[in-house]
């Protein structure tokens, strides 16, 4: 099985179609890095660069790490690199650079706290007694301030302190904690520890044996639904304004494909008609004419080859767009019904019954649509329950 990592386990609770577009059909894009991004490796590489030399009884001066982090930023930089907040240029991004670093280094100067195990060091981690479900990933630094007792540092350039609840829920230290436990025999207790550099700011947190144990019943749970995905469904929001899988993204590739094309041809895409003349005849249907509704279910049914056709989910027109969806909805057997009866047996002999509390069938649906249960009982209630594919078009303006 694929070794994961946290933030595949992320991009799939984000987005399950940026999941497959990037780990299953591994489109390439066009590599673009936002500054926030430039700034954190270069952060990153210099503390880095300061627990190393310590490690060979070497204490950078103040200046020397600034040289350093200022220098990595000269040589590394280009201008792809891109600036999402016009109102600000490379140099306040490079002096933001130059503060955080200073703060930490004031702070923790003579960098006595602990002794340093490890530095950017790659993390396994086994969820389960047979070694089926595995992570990976990167600590930032490991260091050990007693015997036994090992603190996880995380360096995080973020431009917002996390809520408490945030702390108390991370999964990705505690999945590395996980990791610790296994590589370290001899750990005694491990802290979390979280260095918000923009706030000098030190966080930290621990998570108890039943904590860890929960988070691994989870994250299998998570993996297997991975696993067994097959629809892969877009969830478009915000940060599809940051995605590089836009341009074949089933809820924005009409829109690019539109695009690059020349006015007079735009306005004469089968896609763009479609959705002008649903918008046209919506706003008519308000006179509840008939007609319109025939033409509607016309409009619909053209639409919907379209969005097969070309692959797309969302279909422009030149001030509206159409969402088409489809939504799927499970019919049980009624209540008393002798079928229902066989339903609860059979949830009952794979001790499923109590989960979806005496038979709830909003919560039995939710577990069939995200396949929560092994496929032997899926297949085994499959018999009982009929699935309704219904397709529905949203009309919406589109924002500027
Ligand atoms: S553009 Fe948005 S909806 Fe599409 S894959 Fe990216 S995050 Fe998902």
């Amino acid at each position: 099985m694929t070794v994961y990592s946290h933030s595949r386990l992320s991009c799939f609770e984000q987005c399950p179609q940026k999941f497959k577009l990037q780990y299953i059909d591994k489109v390439e894009t066009e590599e673009e890095q936002t500054v926030e991004a430039f700034l954190g490796i270069r952060v990153h590489e210099s503390l880095e660069k300061l627990y190393r030399d310590l490690a060979h009884q070497k204490v950078n001066t103040l200046d020397e790490l600034l040289a350093f982090f200022t220098d990595e930023w000269n040589t590394n930089w280009t201008d792809d690199i891109i600036i999402v907040r016009q109102e600000y240029q490379a140099e306040n991004y490079l002096n933001m650079g130059r503060k955080y670093l200073t703060d930490y280094y004031q702070r923790y100067h003579p960098f006595k706290q602990g002794k340093t195990v490890a530095l950017e060091e790659l993390i396994r981690i086994t969820l389960d007694a047979e070694g089926n479900y595995k992570l990976q990933g990167y600590i930032d630094r490991l260091t050990e301030t007693q015997d036994g007792y090992y603190e996880i540092h995380d360096y995080k350039t973020n431009s917002r302190l996390p809520l408490a609840d945030y702390i108390r829920s991370d999964r990705q230290l505690a999945l590395y904690m996980i990791g610790v436990k296994n590589q370290y025999p001899d750990v005694k207790d491990v802290r979390l520890i979280w260095h918000f550099l923009k706030f000098d700011k030190e966080i930290d947190s621990t998570r108890t044996e039943q904590d860890l144990s929960q988070l691994k019943v989870d994250t299998i749970q998570l993996i297997e639904r991975i696993e067994n995905e097959e629809r892969f469904e877009a969830h478009p929001g915000f940060l599809c304004e940051w995605c590089e899988y836009q341009s074949c993204c089933p809820q924005w590739s009409h829109l690019h494909m539109i695009k690059e094309k020349p006015a007079n041809e735009y306005l004469k895409d089968s896609g763009v008609v479609l959705v002008n003349r649903y918008a046209e005849v919506k706003s008519a249907q308000k006179l509840a004419n008939l007609q319109w509704d025939a033409e509607l279910e016309k409009l619909e049914d053209a639409l919907l080859s379209f969005a097969e056709k070309e692959h797309v989910e969302v279909v422009f027109g030149s001030k509206n767009k159409v969402r088409v969806s489809e939504s799927e909805k499970y019919s049980f057997p009624s209540k008393n019904s002798k079928e229902r009866g066989q339903l609860e047996k059979v949830l009952q002999k794979y001790g499923r019954l109590q989960e979806v509390s005496q038979l709830d069938t909003a919560a039995l649906g939710k577990v069939l649509q995200e396949k929560q249960w092994e496929p032997e009982v899926l297949e085994a209630l499959h018999k009982y329950i009929e699935v309704e594919r219904k397709k529905r078009f949203y009309l919406s303006k589109i924002k500027e």
